[in-house]
């Protein structure tokens, strides 16, 4: 069958050529949906065509493996609540890691293997018949490695390198996220061990590219791999996981690539490179929305940014009931909504979107706004108003709704703090100087939605609250959006 080689490049081809037509449509809420069924349907060919390839072996354990894997992601993924979708992605970008590593942990001691056949005796069940009378391979030679060219070995060690880091790491994010880990662990020249740690794993890299390629090096190099994966993470506090999540995703992808240039597999190739590059910018943008640097998430901690005392915040917080709130509302020209992680918590979306119909349908032009980093993770407020059914050009990012601000009557902040407080524009000392705010504070009222004076992400007060057009209507989120919708129905149109 010699067209099946030609046959599966055309398959990888068309796998590589669905990833990037997917991802392309993930850049919109309105074709993210139909991106994530090509990119899938992009996964299913590759792994299709690679049951084919000539020289597979043991099709029943991988056969095997792949039903264990999906019946798990099936049953995971459908019970999996939205708030709790972060440490899910980190304990999937972890098992892509730790594939990654597996596959350069299989190439590494595959070559023991050889070695040691080259040192057993002719009479060895396991000696290639070729080396038997060939004169070349004398017994007791250690020869070099003959399948894999020193490029191809250093991409193999530096992708197990990579690939290990980003499995252990995430599951220490998984862990974190999840509430089961929840101190930061930091002990004085914490750097300086993690450094060390590094650097023994890279010389040990550096060794087995250099051909002593033994089980004990092997060994030793994985596990100080793993070792610095964990080590580097458990210093990070919790918030910051999605964050380094992005990052490993990014290492995962770079690993998966150098990995599937070992294997000369050009679907793992582009795929991984795919990933690599979408998490680096995912990373980027993320923490430009946070205003850190990637150093400062890694190796800083939140807060670490600032220097000297907070401003103090002057006046009090007033509350207002949810009938007035409704009357206000029913009676403006423009409402802006401006939900974050709170209406995630509250699972609010439905009732809010509920209340906003009922607006529309009294003519009040309604919005909602949305900050990149809303919620616990990139994309958090898009997927639940989706899920709640709103549609996409009620949506407004950021840059696009800011300048609105001013002409809005109403400025309905539902669970949303850290991503509209003004101390970000105005204090120096603030934690969150220089972020990226919406500039809720600039509408002619706000009404703020939340359970008490509880702090974000952040941790600090939020001068919003505060301040004189702002009005606070106390309560978890979905009964307060259900109590607005009750009075906002007994408004007179
Ligand atoms: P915040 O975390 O700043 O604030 C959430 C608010 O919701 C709290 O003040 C809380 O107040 C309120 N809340 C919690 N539960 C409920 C509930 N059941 N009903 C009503 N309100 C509730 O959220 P933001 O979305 O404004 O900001 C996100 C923060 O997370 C930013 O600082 C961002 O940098 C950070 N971050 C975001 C990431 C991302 O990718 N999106 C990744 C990592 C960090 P109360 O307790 O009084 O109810």
């Amino acid at each position: 069958m010699s067209w099946l080689p030609t046959l599966i490049k055309a398959c990888y081809f068309l796998a590589a050529l669905l990833f990037i037509l997917g991802l392309k449509r993930m850049s919109s809420p309105r074709t993210a949906r139909g991106g994530i069924v090509w990119a899938g349907v992009g996964m299913l060919l590759a792994v299709l065509a690679t049951f084919a390839l000539p020289g597979m072996h043991n099709r029943g354990l991988i056969l095997a493996a792949v039903v264990i894997g999906v019946s798990a992601a099936w049953w995971t993924g459908r019970r999996v609540a939205m708030t709790a979708m972060p440490q899910m992605v980190a304990l999937y970008n972890g098992m892509g890691g730790g594939a990654a590593a597996a596959i350069g942990a299989a190439e590494l001691f595959g070559h023991v293997q050889v070695l040691r056949q080259v040192v057993m005796p002719d009479t060895s069940p396991l000696r290639p018949e070729s080396w038997a009378t060939d004169g070349l391979h004398p017994i007791g030679t250690v020869l070099p490695l003959t399948s894999l060219t020193p490029l191809e070995l250093g991409l193999g060690v530096l992708g197990a390198l990579i690939g290990s880091v980003s499995f252990s790491g995430s599951l220490i994010a998984f862990a974190k996220l999840q509430g089961w880990l929840d101190k930061r662990f930091v002990f004085p020249g914490q750097r300086l061990v993690n450094l060390l740690v590094l650097l023994a794993a890279v010389v040990c890299g550096v060794m087995l590219v250099g051909g002593h390629l033994t089980m004990p090096l092997i060994v030793a190099f994985f596990v100080l791999a793993l070792l610095f994966g964990l080590m580097m993470t458990l210093p990070i506090g919790g918030a910051d996981m999605p964050v380094v999540i992005s990052l490993y995703n990014a290492f995962t992808g770079l690993a998966v690539a150098f990995e599937g240039f070992v294997l000369g597999n050009e679907a793992m190739i582009i795929a991984g490179m795919v990933v690599g590059a979408a998490g680096t910018l995912l990373t980027q943008l993320m923490a430009k929305a946070m205003n850190r640097s990637i150093g400062n998430v890694l190796f800083g901690s939140f807060g670490a940014v600032a220097g000297g005392a907070a401003q103090t915040i002057e006046g009090a917080q007033k509350p207002i009931e949810a009938s007035d709130a409704a009357v206000m509302m029913a009676y403006a020209e423009r409402v802006v909504i401006v939900p974050g992680y709170g209406m995630a918590v509250a699972q609010a979306q439905h009732k809010v979107w509920e209340f906003a119909k009922l607006l529309i349908s009294r003519g009040v032009k309604v919005k909602f706004a949305i900050h990149p980093v809303a919620g616990r993770m990139p994309g958090h407020m898009n997927v639940l108003l989706a899920e709640a059914g709103v549609p996409y050009d009620l949506i407004a990012d950021m840059d696009d709704i800011n300048p609105e601000f001013p002409n809005t009557d109403v400025a309905l902040v539902i669970g949303a703090n850290d991503v509209v407080n003004p101390v970000a524009k105005t204090d120096p000392a603030s934690p969150i100087y220089g972020m990226p705010i919406l500039d809720v504070s600039l509408a002619k009222n706000v009404i703020v939605i939340k359970r008490g004076r509880g702090t974000g992400f952040a941790g600090i007060e939020n001068a919003l609250f505060y301040a004189d057009n702002t009005r606070m209507l106390y309560g978890d989120g979905q009964a307060a959006a259900g109590e607005l919708v009750t009075q906002l129905k007994s408004v007179d149109g």
